[in-house]
């Protein structure tokens, strides 16, 4: 599991990442002060940290100085917009800067592409609020379990690995079942139909009219 510190004083900033990351997945710990964060980062490890620049006791610059040797990476998330500001963070060795007010889904999209770089989220692939851990083959969805058959696990891979691109029913029967595809689109679309209601993806999987389907994130 990968395990991120979210470095913020502002209770309700705070409250929302670990929301919306636990519903991803992702083991979150929450430090509202300087101080809190240097003990936490002394007694555990961490795949990722959000900082915040403005906080009370250690500041988040002084504590970048502090979390560089131990080589984790670090997204600024700071109300300081400007480019000094940005320029300083970057220089400090952080690896992204997030402005607040920021979206949620631009929060999630550089989290991804940080730990993508690092090489930490290559077993976890996350679309939406489904989360698949490709080595367990679990899948989450806003956390929860969902239970998925071998060819409903195989056929959400596929449609993960081909976002938005529409598949034919041929393709994706000779991928799934590894077999000759002999016009049987019942099975397919059999499958199709189940995997959307696990996930509740009704608006997800799209039907292509003559072709097959399309997952659209
Ligand atoms: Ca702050």
């Amino acid at each position: 599991m990968i395990k991120i510190l979210v470095v913020e004083d502002e209770l309700p900033i705070s409250d929302l990442i670990d929301m919306n990351l636990s519903s991803r997945g992702y083991q979150c710990t929450c430090a509202y002060d300087g101080m809190r964060a240097a003990d936490l980062l002394e007694e555990n490890t961490y795949d990722l940290i959000l900082l915040d620049i403005m906080l009370p006791q250690i500041d988040g610059y002084e504590l970048m100085e502090y979390i560089r040797p131990m080589n984790i990476p670090v997204i600024f998330i700071t109300a300081k917009s400007s480019v000094a500001d940005r320029v300083k963070g970057l220089q400090l060795g952080a690896d992204d800067y997030l402005v607040k007010p920021f979206a949620i889904v631009e929060l999630l999209a550089r989290v991804e592409a940080v730990l993508r770089r690092y090489n930490k989220s290559e077993k976890r692939i996350t679309v939406e609020d489904v989360v698949i851990d490709t080595e367990s083959r679990l899948v989450k969805k806003g956390g929860q379990q969902v239970e998925l058959t071998k060819k409903e696990y195989e056929l959400l891979l596929l449609f993960v690995h081909n976002k938005n691109i529409a598949l034919f029913r041929e393709t994706i029967f000779e991928k799934v079942w590894e077999s000759e595809y002999m016009g049987d689109t019942r099975t397919v679309d059999l499958h199709v139909q189940r995997l959307r209601r696990k996930l509740g993806w009704n608006d997800k999987i799209k039907a292509v009219y003559k072709v097959g389907y399309r997952l659209e994130v």
